[in-house]
Protein backbone atom coordinates (compact mmCIF):
# COMPACT_ATOMS: atom_id res chain seq x y z
CA UNK A 1 0.00 0.00 0.00
CA UNK A 2 3.09 2.50 0.65
CA UNK A 3 5.78 0.51 -0.23
CA UNK A 4 6.64 -0.51 3.22
CA UNK A 5 6.32 -4.43 4.14
CA UNK A 6 3.95 -4.01 6.79
CA UNK A 7 3.77 -6.58 9.75
CA UNK A 8 2.94 -4.77 12.15
CA UNK A 9 -0.77 -4.83 11.82
CA UNK A 10 -1.50 -5.74 15.76
CA UNK A 11 -0.11 -2.30 16.39
CA UNK A 12 -2.32 -0.67 13.61
CA UNK A 13 -3.38 -1.17 9.89
CA UNK A 14 -4.43 0.66 7.03
CA UNK A 15 -7.60 2.08 6.10
CA UNK A 16 -9.08 -0.05 3.55
CA UNK A 17 -10.07 1.71 0.45
CA UNK A 18 -13.20 0.85 0.17
CA UNK A 19 -13.84 2.24 4.08
CA UNK A 20 -11.96 5.64 2.92
CA UNK A 21 -14.56 5.89 0.37
CA UNK A 22 -17.46 4.76 2.45
CA UNK A 23 -16.89 7.48 4.95
CA UNK A 24 -15.43 10.17 2.75
CA UNK A 25 -19.25 11.39 2.15
CA UNK A 26 -19.68 11.85 5.35
CA UNK A 27 -17.04 15.02 6.08
CA UNK A 28 -18.41 17.56 3.63
CA UNK A 29 -21.78 16.58 2.05
CA UNK A 30 -23.66 14.50 4.74
CA UNK A 31 -22.70 16.75 7.85
CA UNK A 32 -25.69 16.67 9.68
CA UNK A 33 -26.41 15.81 13.59
CA UNK A 34 -28.07 12.49 13.36
CA UNK A 35 -29.74 13.69 16.32
CA UNK A 36 -31.24 16.23 14.56
CA UNK A 37 -35.17 16.37 13.76
CA UNK A 38 -34.51 17.73 10.03
CA UNK A 39 -34.57 15.51 7.10
CA UNK A 40 -30.59 16.48 6.42
CA UNK A 41 -29.54 14.80 10.00
CA UNK A 42 -32.10 12.33 9.77
CA UNK A 43 -30.57 10.72 6.36
CA UNK A 44 -27.09 10.43 8.41
CA UNK A 45 -28.81 8.90 11.29
CA UNK A 46 -30.02 5.84 8.96
CA UNK A 47 -26.45 5.74 8.44
CA UNK A 48 -25.00 5.21 11.97
CA UNK A 49 -28.18 2.94 11.95
CA UNK A 50 -26.67 0.76 9.22
CA UNK A 51 -22.99 0.91 10.58
CA UNK A 52 -24.53 -0.31 14.21
CA UNK A 53 -26.03 -3.24 11.87
CA UNK A 54 -22.81 -3.66 10.08
CA UNK A 55 -20.82 -4.28 13.27
CA UNK A 56 -23.59 -6.31 14.73
CA UNK A 57 -23.87 -8.75 12.10
CA UNK A 58 -19.89 -9.19 12.36
CA UNK A 59 -20.45 -10.05 16.16
CA UNK A 60 -23.28 -11.89 15.78
CA UNK A 61 -25.47 -10.09 17.83
CA UNK A 62 -28.53 -7.12 18.10
CA UNK A 63 -27.84 -3.64 16.64
CA UNK A 64 -29.02 -2.21 19.72
CA UNK A 65 -26.16 -4.32 21.81
CA UNK A 66 -23.99 -2.24 19.79
CA UNK A 67 -22.31 1.63 21.20
CA UNK A 68 -20.09 3.48 19.36
CA UNK A 69 -16.85 4.90 21.44
CA UNK A 70 -13.92 6.56 20.88
CA UNK A 71 -11.46 3.52 20.88
CA UNK A 72 -10.37 0.18 22.15
CA UNK A 73 -9.17 1.64 25.48
CA UNK A 74 -12.39 4.22 26.09
CA UNK A 75 -14.58 0.12 25.34
CA UNK A 76 -12.21 -0.85 27.82
CA UNK A 77 -12.66 1.57 30.45
CA UNK A 78 -16.54 1.60 30.03
CA UNK A 79 -17.29 -2.05 30.45
CA UNK A 80 -15.35 -2.18 33.86
CA UNK A 81 -16.33 0.60 35.17
CA UNK A 82 -19.91 0.47 34.60
CA UNK A 83 -19.60 -3.10 36.27
CA UNK A 84 -19.02 -0.99 39.74
CA UNK A 85 -19.79 -1.01 42.36
CA UNK A 86 -22.35 -4.27 42.24
CA UNK A 87 -22.35 -4.54 46.52
CA UNK A 88 -20.25 -3.89 49.45
CA UNK A 89 -19.47 -7.53 49.50
CA UNK A 90 -18.28 -7.75 45.97
CA UNK A 91 -15.25 -5.95 46.09
CA UNK A 92 -12.77 -8.25 43.52
CA UNK A 93 -11.89 -7.91 39.76
CA UNK A 94 -10.66 -10.88 38.18
CA UNK A 95 -8.17 -10.37 35.05
CA UNK A 96 -4.86 -11.94 33.10
CA UNK A 97 -1.32 -10.31 34.25
CA UNK A 98 -1.02 -10.27 30.03
CA UNK A 99 -4.08 -7.98 29.39
CA UNK A 100 -3.34 -4.40 27.46
CA UNK A 101 -2.71 -1.88 29.42
CA UNK A 102 -6.16 -0.51 28.72
CA UNK A 103 -7.72 -3.30 30.89
CA UNK A 104 -4.62 -3.23 33.36
CA UNK A 105 -4.04 0.16 34.34
CA UNK A 106 -7.39 0.66 34.34
CA UNK A 107 -8.42 -2.05 37.12
CA UNK A 108 -4.85 -1.02 38.89
CA UNK A 109 -6.57 2.35 39.10
CA UNK A 110 -10.01 1.02 40.71
CA UNK A 111 -7.71 -0.63 43.28
CA UNK A 112 -7.55 3.06 44.83
CA UNK A 113 -9.98 4.55 47.10
CA UNK A 114 -12.39 6.62 46.02
CA UNK A 115 -13.02 9.21 44.53
CA UNK A 116 -10.84 7.72 41.95
CA UNK A 117 -11.09 3.95 42.62
CA UNK A 118 -13.13 2.05 44.06
CA UNK A 119 -11.03 0.02 46.61
CA UNK A 120 -11.34 -3.01 44.53
CA UNK A 121 -9.16 -5.78 45.20
CA UNK A 122 -7.65 -7.25 41.93
CA UNK A 123 -7.07 -11.16 40.78
CA UNK A 124 -4.03 -10.90 38.15
CA UNK A 125 -4.31 -14.80 36.91
CA UNK A 126 -1.27 -16.45 35.78
CA UNK A 127 -0.28 -17.68 32.11
CA UNK A 128 1.90 -20.80 31.33
CA UNK A 129 5.00 -20.32 29.58
CA UNK A 130 2.70 -20.69 26.34
CA UNK A 131 0.78 -17.85 27.18
CA UNK A 132 -2.39 -19.89 28.68
CA UNK A 133 -4.15 -19.46 31.33
CA UNK A 134 -5.58 -22.55 33.77
CA UNK A 135 -9.32 -23.25 33.66
CA UNK A 136 -8.98 -24.68 37.41
CA UNK A 137 -6.87 -21.61 38.45
CA UNK A 138 -10.40 -19.32 37.09
CA UNK A 139 -12.33 -21.50 38.41
CA UNK A 140 -10.58 -21.21 41.59
CA UNK A 141 -10.68 -17.52 41.65
CA UNK A 142 -14.31 -16.57 40.84
CA UNK A 143 -15.67 -16.57 44.61
CA UNK A 144 -19.17 -14.54 45.28
CA UNK A 145 -16.85 -11.64 46.22
CA UNK A 146 -16.57 -11.03 42.21
CA UNK A 147 -18.29 -8.14 40.76
CA UNK A 148 -16.26 -8.62 37.36
CA UNK A 149 -14.21 -10.41 35.12
CA UNK A 150 -12.69 -9.06 32.75
CA UNK A 151 -10.21 -11.43 30.02
CA UNK A 152 -8.61 -10.25 26.73
CA UNK A 153 -9.84 -12.82 24.04
CA UNK A 154 -6.42 -12.66 22.06
CA UNK A 155 -3.39 -11.18 22.85
CA UNK A 156 -1.79 -8.56 21.12
CA UNK A 157 1.95 -9.34 21.55
CA UNK A 158 1.27 -13.05 21.11
CA UNK A 159 -1.92 -13.94 19.32
CA UNK A 160 -2.34 -16.67 21.91
CA UNK A 161 -6.63 -16.96 21.94
CA UNK A 162 -7.89 -17.72 25.02
CA UNK A 163 -10.82 -19.96 25.76
CA UNK A 164 -13.48 -17.06 26.25
CA UNK A 165 -16.85 -18.65 25.70
CA UNK A 166 -15.86 -21.37 28.20
CA UNK A 167 -15.04 -18.44 30.76
CA UNK A 168 -17.70 -16.77 30.15
CA UNK A 169 -19.92 -19.82 30.73
CA UNK A 170 -18.34 -20.13 33.93
CA UNK A 171 -18.82 -16.51 35.17
CA UNK A 172 -22.80 -16.94 34.23
CA UNK A 173 -22.93 -20.36 36.04
CA UNK A 174 -21.77 -18.21 39.41
CA UNK A 175 -23.96 -14.71 38.37
CA UNK A 176 -20.67 -12.57 37.63
CA UNK A 177 -20.41 -10.05 34.63
CA UNK A 178 -17.69 -10.42 32.07
CA UNK A 179 -16.31 -8.47 29.82
CA UNK A 180 -13.84 -9.76 27.20
CA UNK A 181 -11.22 -7.05 25.05
CA UNK A 182 -11.78 -8.71 21.74
CA UNK A 183 -9.39 -5.46 20.10
CA UNK A 184 -7.13 -7.98 18.67
CA UNK A 185 -9.47 -10.90 17.39
CA UNK A 186 -12.58 -8.96 15.90
CA UNK A 187 -11.86 -9.65 12.47
CA UNK A 188 -9.06 -12.20 12.91
CA UNK A 189 -11.32 -15.24 14.32
CA UNK A 190 -15.05 -16.00 13.92
CA UNK A 191 -17.30 -14.46 16.87
CA UNK A 192 -20.70 -15.47 17.30
CA UNK A 193 -22.15 -13.43 20.56
CA UNK A 194 -26.02 -15.22 20.01
CA UNK A 195 -24.20 -18.22 21.10
CA UNK A 196 -22.01 -17.60 24.29
CA UNK A 197 -22.50 -15.84 27.48
CA UNK A 198 -20.16 -12.80 27.35
CA UNK A 199 -21.55 -10.16 28.60
CA UNK A 200 -19.67 -7.10 27.31
CA UNK A 201 -17.08 -6.94 24.40
CA UNK A 202 -15.22 -4.33 23.23
CA UNK A 203 -12.95 -3.59 19.90
CA UNK A 204 -11.49 -0.90 17.81
CA UNK A 205 -11.52 0.44 14.33
CA UNK A 206 -8.15 1.12 13.51
CA UNK A 207 -7.25 -2.63 14.33
CA UNK A 208 -9.26 -4.14 11.38
CA UNK A 209 -8.65 -1.12 8.63
CA UNK A 210 -10.85 1.21 10.10
CA UNK A 211 -9.55 4.58 11.33
CA UNK A 212 -7.85 5.48 14.31
CA UNK A 213 -10.22 6.99 17.12
CA UNK A 214 -13.38 4.94 16.38
CA UNK A 215 -13.92 2.12 18.70
CA UNK A 216 -17.40 -0.26 19.60
CA UNK A 217 -18.35 -1.42 22.88
CA UNK A 218 -21.15 -5.11 22.59
CA UNK A 219 -23.40 -4.89 25.84
CA UNK A 220 -25.88 -8.14 26.11
CA UNK A 221 -29.30 -7.18 27.05
CA UNK A 222 -30.42 -6.64 30.15
CA UNK A 223 -26.69 -6.50 31.10
CA UNK A 224 -26.32 -3.82 34.32
CA UNK A 225 -24.35 -0.78 32.14
CA UNK A 226 -23.83 2.76 33.88
CA UNK A 227 -22.13 5.46 31.18
CA UNK A 228 -18.78 6.23 31.36
CA UNK A 229 -19.34 9.64 29.31
CA UNK A 230 -21.88 11.46 31.00
CA UNK A 231 -24.06 14.62 28.47
CA UNK A 232 -26.38 14.34 26.17
CA UNK A 233 -29.02 10.86 24.89
CA UNK A 234 -26.55 9.58 22.30
CA UNK A 235 -26.38 5.89 22.36
CA UNK A 236 -29.53 5.23 24.20
CA UNK A 237 -28.07 7.36 26.87
CA UNK A 238 -25.11 4.58 27.24
CA UNK A 239 -22.48 6.89 25.99
CA UNK A 240 -23.14 10.63 25.50
CA UNK A 241 -21.19 13.04 22.79
CA UNK A 242 -22.13 13.74 19.24
CA UNK A 243 -21.13 10.70 17.12
CA UNK A 244 -18.52 10.83 14.97
CA UNK A 245 -20.03 10.03 12.01
CA UNK A 246 -17.53 9.33 9.35
CA UNK A 247 -15.91 7.25 11.77
CA UNK A 248 -18.94 5.38 12.87
CA UNK A 249 -19.42 4.49 8.97
CA UNK A 250 -16.58 3.70 8.33
CA UNK A 251 -16.02 0.72 11.14
CA UNK A 252 -19.34 -0.58 10.04
CA UNK A 253 -17.75 -1.08 6.40
CA UNK A 254 -14.96 -2.53 7.81
CA UNK A 255 -16.70 -4.58 9.88
CA UNK A 256 -18.80 -5.59 6.47
CA UNK A 257 -15.40 -6.27 4.61
CA UNK A 258 -13.85 -8.47 7.81
CA UNK A 259 -16.89 -10.53 7.61
CA UNK A 260 -16.30 -11.02 4.16
CA UNK A 261 -12.74 -11.88 4.40
CA UNK A 262 -12.52 -14.05 7.64
CA UNK A 263 -12.37 -16.92 5.41
CA UNK A 264 -9.14 -15.40 3.77
CA UNK A 265 -7.53 -14.40 6.92
CA UNK A 266 -8.15 -17.78 8.67
CA UNK A 267 -6.45 -19.45 5.10
CA UNK A 268 -4.13 -17.17 3.22
CA UNK A 269 -2.73 -15.11 5.59
CA UNK A 270 -2.36 -17.86 7.96
CA UNK A 271 -0.09 -20.01 5.47
CA UNK A 272 1.11 -16.57 4.44
CA UNK A 273 1.77 -16.45 8.66
CA UNK A 274 2.78 -20.03 8.69
CA UNK A 275 5.41 -19.98 5.78
CA UNK A 276 7.05 -16.87 7.46
CA UNK A 277 7.93 -18.77 10.74
CA UNK A 278 8.64 -21.97 9.60
CA UNK A 279 11.56 -20.10 7.28
CA UNK A 280 12.86 -18.05 9.98
CA UNK A 281 12.55 -20.84 12.56
CA UNK A 282 14.33 -23.01 10.21
CA UNK A 283 17.21 -20.52 8.95
CA UNK A 284 17.95 -18.84 12.63
CA UNK A 285 19.96 -20.29 14.86
CA UNK A 286 18.67 -19.93 18.69
CA UNK A 287 15.32 -18.89 17.46
CA UNK A 288 11.83 -19.80 19.55
CA UNK A 289 8.60 -18.92 19.35
CA UNK A 290 6.68 -17.15 22.11
CA UNK A 291 2.91 -18.25 22.95
CA UNK A 292 1.13 -21.50 21.94
CA UNK A 293 2.01 -22.88 18.70
CA UNK A 294 -2.15 -23.42 17.51
CA UNK A 295 -4.03 -21.35 20.18
CA UNK A 296 -3.27 -18.51 18.73
CA UNK A 297 -4.68 -15.76 16.04
CA UNK A 298 -3.76 -16.84 12.47
CA UNK A 299 -2.23 -13.55 11.53
CA UNK A 300 0.32 -13.39 14.54
CA UNK A 301 3.99 -15.19 14.86
CA UNK A 302 6.27 -13.42 17.90
CA UNK A 303 9.43 -15.20 17.80
CA UNK A 304 12.52 -14.85 20.18
CA UNK A 305 16.04 -14.39 18.71
CA UNK A 306 18.20 -15.48 21.82
CA UNK A 307 21.32 -12.82 22.52
CA UNK A 308 20.61 -9.76 20.51
CA UNK A 309 18.29 -7.23 21.27
CA UNK A 310 14.99 -6.76 19.22
CA UNK A 311 15.22 -2.99 18.73
CA UNK A 312 18.42 -3.53 16.78
CA UNK A 313 16.76 -6.47 14.49
CA UNK A 314 13.76 -3.84 13.97
CA UNK A 315 16.17 -0.49 13.15
CA UNK A 316 18.10 -3.20 10.32
CA UNK A 317 14.64 -4.58 8.96
CA UNK A 318 13.62 -0.34 9.15
CA UNK A 319 16.12 -0.20 6.10
CA UNK A 320 14.48 -2.47 4.17
CA UNK A 321 11.54 -0.95 4.46
CA UNK A 322 10.21 -3.80 6.78
CA UNK A 323 8.19 -2.83 9.50
CA UNK A 324 7.45 -5.37 12.89
CA UNK A 325 7.71 -4.58 16.51
CA UNK A 326 10.00 -5.47 20.00
CA UNK A 327 8.30 -7.34 22.93
CA UNK A 328 10.66 -4.86 25.14
CA UNK A 329 9.29 -1.39 26.07
CA UNK A 330 12.29 0.97 25.68
CA UNK A 331 11.41 2.90 29.13
CA UNK A 332 13.96 5.01 31.16
CA UNK A 333 16.59 4.54 28.83
CA UNK A 334 16.63 0.54 29.46
CA UNK A 335 15.07 -2.03 27.70
CA UNK A 336 12.37 -3.67 29.74
CA UNK A 337 11.36 -6.91 28.60
CA UNK A 338 6.76 -6.32 27.98
CA UNK A 339 4.71 -7.82 31.10
CA UNK A 340 3.56 -10.21 28.91
CA UNK A 341 7.23 -11.58 27.86
CA UNK A 342 7.55 -11.63 31.80
CA UNK A 343 4.23 -13.05 32.66
CA UNK A 344 5.27 -16.05 30.67
CA UNK A 345 8.33 -16.06 32.20
CA UNK A 346 10.15 -16.23 29.08
CA UNK A 347 14.18 -15.46 29.85
CA UNK A 348 15.51 -12.50 29.69
CA UNK A 349 18.01 -13.54 26.85
CA UNK A 350 15.24 -14.58 24.42
CA UNK A 351 12.64 -11.69 26.26
CA UNK A 352 15.18 -9.45 24.57
CA UNK A 353 15.40 -10.45 21.07
CA UNK A 354 11.53 -11.00 20.69
CA UNK A 355 10.03 -9.90 17.31
CA UNK A 356 6.22 -9.79 16.82
CA UNK A 357 4.95 -9.69 12.86
CA UNK A 358 2.10 -9.71 12.71
CA UNK A 359 0.01 -9.46 9.03
CA UNK A 360 -3.27 -8.62 7.56
CA UNK A 361 -5.35 -9.40 4.18
CA UNK A 362 -2.97 -6.89 1.96
CA UNK A 363 -0.14 -8.84 2.76
CA UNK A 364 1.61 -10.84 -0.15
CA UNK A 365 3.55 -13.79 -0.52
CA UNK A 366 6.21 -11.80 -2.43
CA UNK A 367 6.81 -9.56 0.82
CA UNK A 368 7.12 -13.03 3.04
CA UNK A 369 10.05 -13.88 0.60
CA UNK A 370 11.13 -10.93 0.87
CA UNK A 371 11.41 -11.25 5.02
CA UNK A 372 12.75 -14.72 4.68
CA UNK A 373 15.69 -13.39 2.62
CA UNK A 374 16.63 -10.26 4.63
CA UNK A 375 16.21 -11.24 8.09
CA UNK A 376 18.30 -14.42 8.72
CA UNK A 377 21.59 -12.66 7.82
CA UNK A 378 20.55 -9.63 9.96
CA UNK A 379 20.84 -11.81 12.65
CA UNK A 380 24.14 -13.72 12.03
CA UNK A 381 25.44 -10.08 11.55
CA UNK A 382 24.16 -9.17 15.43
CA UNK A 383 25.09 -12.53 16.89
CA UNK A 384 28.35 -11.68 15.76
CA UNK A 385 28.93 -8.19 17.15
CA UNK A 386 26.83 -9.03 20.41
CA UNK A 387 29.24 -10.14 23.57
CA UNK A 388 25.95 -13.05 24.93
CA UNK A 389 25.69 -14.12 20.67
CA UNK A 390 29.95 -14.73 20.68
CA UNK A 391 29.72 -16.31 23.91
CA UNK A 392 26.50 -18.78 23.32
CA UNK A 393 28.34 -19.61 19.82
CA UNK A 394 31.15 -21.10 21.87
CA UNK A 395 28.79 -23.47 24.38
N1 LIG B 1 -6.73 -3.89 23.80
C1 LIG B 1 -5.83 -4.54 23.05
C2 LIG B 1 -5.69 -6.01 23.17
C3 LIG B 1 -5.03 -3.83 22.14
O1 LIG B 1 -4.12 -4.48 21.41
C4 LIG B 1 -5.19 -2.41 22.07
C5 LIG B 1 -4.32 -1.61 21.18
O2 LIG B 1 -3.18 -1.99 20.91
C6 LIG B 1 -6.17 -1.80 22.86
C7 LIG B 1 -6.91 -2.57 23.73
C8 LIG B 1 -6.40 -0.33 22.81
O3 LIG B 1 -7.12 0.02 21.65
P1 LIG B 1 -7.12 1.54 21.12
O4 LIG B 1 -5.78 1.78 20.54
O5 LIG B 1 -8.21 1.59 20.10
O6 LIG B 1 -7.41 2.40 22.29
Amino acid sequence: MSGAIYLDNNATTAVAPEVKEAMEPFWTEFYGNPSSIHTFGGQVARHVDTARQQVAELLGCHPTEVLFTSCGTESDNAAIRSALPVSPHRKKIVTTRVEHPAVLNTCRTLERPAPIGFDMRVVELPVDQYGELSLPDIGNALDEDVAVVSIMWANNETGVVFPVERIADMCRDRGILFHTDAVQAVGKVPIDLSNCAVDMLSLSGHKLHAPKGVGALYVRHGCRFQPFLIGGHQERNRRAGTEAVPMIVALGKACELARRRLDDEQTRVRALRDKLEKALLASCPDAKLNGHPDHRLPNTANISFEYIEGESILLMLDEHGICASSGSACTTGSLEPSHVMRAMGIPYTAAHGSIRFSLSVYNSNAEIDKVIEVLPPIIRRLREISPFGREAAKT
